[in-house]
């Protein structure tokens, strides 16, 4: 569903991912790991079009996304949405309304359809009663479930999760967590997910990716990268940061 090839990524001088290669296929959960700055980040962002790469190819769902004419790269892109770690809500905008907006004016639906699959959504994160509340009076758990739900909103095939549980407090890290791997569980929908959270990419993932300075040093199912991992990287990694 997901398909990159021979992608260069460079800040000035500086080569942040270098002619990587890598295919997600649909339905599947994939977790980058690695060490900070080894480019997860980036592959992301590439993926939501904010950022472009250099060099190679971004195919998801059939259609070209780089290199295309921007015609074509904004019809791919309404196949994936994405969470940040620092939220990204309107704050001005009613819940709802973040939920209704771009479903409205991307995809075209009416405002009642647009409603109807918002509340929906809003009861899936537990948060129904918070439909007319702006975005601010919420704690950062409750915002990034608005956002999960936001992202879910445009019925996109591929979710992309930057460090979703980073800027939270600790005590509302689970909740979270427990409501990605519940998505997870009950959706066909194709999740590449960059997280420090080791024991959530070990329940979650069919494939763990181990970066480092934009390269995949590792690449397998998390019993094998958690559990027995081949590549010393990878074991001094995670030894670092359990
Ligand atoms: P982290 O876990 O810290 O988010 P990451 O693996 O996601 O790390 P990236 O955020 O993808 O890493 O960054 C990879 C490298 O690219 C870093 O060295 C970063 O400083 C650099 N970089 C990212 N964005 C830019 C930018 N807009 N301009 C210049 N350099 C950038």
């Amino acid at each position: 569903l997901v398909r990159l090839e021979q992608v260069t990524k460079r800040f000035g001088e500086h080569t942040v991912l270098d002619r990587l290669d890598f295919a997600v296929e649909a339905g599947r959960h994939v977790t980058l790991i690695g060490p900070s700055g080894s480019g997860k980040t980036t592959i992301l962002r590439m993926l939501m079009t904010l950022t472009r790469p250099d060099e190679g190819t971004i195919t998801v769902a059939g259609q070209r996304l780089f290199p295309a004419p921007e015609k074509q790269v904004r019809e791919a892109r309404k196949n994936i949405g994405m969470v940040f770690q620092q939220f990204n809500l309107f704050p001005n905008m009613t819940v709802l309304r973040n939920l209704t907006e771009a479903p409205v004016t991307v995809l075209g639906l009416s405002r009642d359809e647009a409603e109807e699959r918002a509340r929906e959504l809003l009861e899936l994160v537990g948060l129904s009663d918070k439909c007319d509340v702006r975005p601010p009076r919420l704690s950062g758990g409750q915002q990034q479930r608005v956002a999960i739900a936001r992202a879910l909103a445009m019925r996109p095939k591929v979710l992309l999760l930057d460090e979703v549980t980073s800027a939270l407090d600790p005590e509302l890290v689970a909740g979270v967590l427990d409501l990605l791997r519940d998505i997870a569980r009950s959706t066909d929908i194709t999740m590449l997910c960059v997280t420090h959270e080791m024991n959530f990419a070990r329940d979650i993932s069919d494939q763990v990716l181990m970066f480092d300075a934009g390269r995949i040093v590792e690449a397998g199912p998390p019993e094998q990268i958690f559990g027995d991992p081949e590549q010393a990287r990878t074991r001094e990694f995670l030894s670092a940061v359990r």
